[in-house]
């Protein structure tokens, strides 16, 4: 064992976003990250993610601090708020752009959809796709003088920082890995080679949301010295953008454990809408915490 790895102390995180009420699968994750920071001897903490300030409001965050005290969670206070963090956000885009490895992109979701659509009736081709499902960004504006540059991001329009993705691999230097400890379809555990360019070019912050999801995780983790990443298997692949930013930006790499989710009676994954899966919901028709972990860990319990 390295110096290093002797000398570490294990952090694990729950990061979830207060745009709704806490589900089974929520609990799940918690449930298990709380299990192993104990197992590990190591620390849990609670992260709430209300960058995107259209989305999250108090009562959820109130809302989830409730549903994880009643299911026996603790974690050093003040639980940190992504909200609190912007600065932090803003000089990590600032340090990519230095690397020239960022661009301002004007092209809304409709927009994009519609590049997209007329692209494929030109060429016969399907655009394509990220692991999501969504369209790549065309990327037009790629390559624009500094003076269009200064113009677009001057301009009224809303626009977004992007990752030239293509540029960022090849600074990247090399293959990019990381250690996965989840199992089951899609999650091998092992190490697991990274796909950042599957993604193409990402958004990194927007003219009115100062940071993305993926920027914001990699450099929280990181400043909170999380060692373990331990979420559902939704996030999976993202955890490919994840590794591009920590080697771009110089952040350690935490190991990452995938688990699997739990689905809804129509065999879909439960989103915070599912008002029948919430926690609240289980425990206001009477069913204890006990028996709620029970349900949730299953087999893992
Ligand atoms: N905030 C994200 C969510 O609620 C989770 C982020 C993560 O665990 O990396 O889905």
């Amino acid at each position: 064992m390295s110096q290093l790895a002797m000398t570490t102390q294990p952090v694990f995180r729950f990061a979830p976003s207060p745009n709704g009420r806490l589900h089974l699968g929520h609990a799940l994750s918690a449930l298990l990250n709380d299990r192993m920071a104990r197992k590990a001897g190591g620390t849990f903490l609670l992260r709430i993610e209300d960058i995107d300030q259209t989305r999250a409001r108090p009562e959820f965050e109130a809302g989830i601090i409730e549903d994880l005290h009643w299911l026996g969670l603790d974690w050093p206070e003040p639980p940190r708020r992504q909200s609190e963090r912007l600065p932090a956000y803003r000089a990590a885009l600032d340090r990519l752009s230095r690397m020239g490895l960022v661009y301002p992109s004007i092209l809304s979701r409709g927009e994009i959809r519609a590049a997209v659509t007329k692209a494929e009736a030109e060429t016969g081709e399907p655009w394509p796709r990220d692991p999501d499902g969504a369209p790549l960004y065309p990327g037009r504006e790629r390559d624009l003088s500094s003076p269009a540059r200064a113009r677009l991001t001057e301009g009224s329009k809303p626009f977004a920082w992007r990752l030239d993705m293509a540029r960022a691999v090849e600074a990247a230097g090399g293959p990019l890995m990381w250690n996965e400890t989840g199992e089951g379809h899609e999650c091998e555990a092992g190490t697991i080679e990274a796909d950042p360019a599957a993604w193409g070019d990402v958004v990194l912050s927007r003219s009115d949301a100062p940071s993305s999801y993926h920027l914001s995780v990699t450099v929280d983790d990181a400043e909170q010295g999380v060692t373990h990443v331990v979420r559902g298997r939704d996030l999976f692949y993202a955890t490919s953008v994840h590794c591009l930013l920590q080697r771009l930006l110089e952040l350690p790499e935490p190991v990452y454990h995938h688990h699997r989710l739990i689905l809804g009676s129509d065999g879909r994954k439960l989103s915070k809408s599912n008002g029948d899966t919430a926690i609240a919901a289980y425990r206001e028709a009477g069913m204890s915490a006990d028996a709620l972990r029970a349900l949730v860990l299953g087999d893992q319990g």
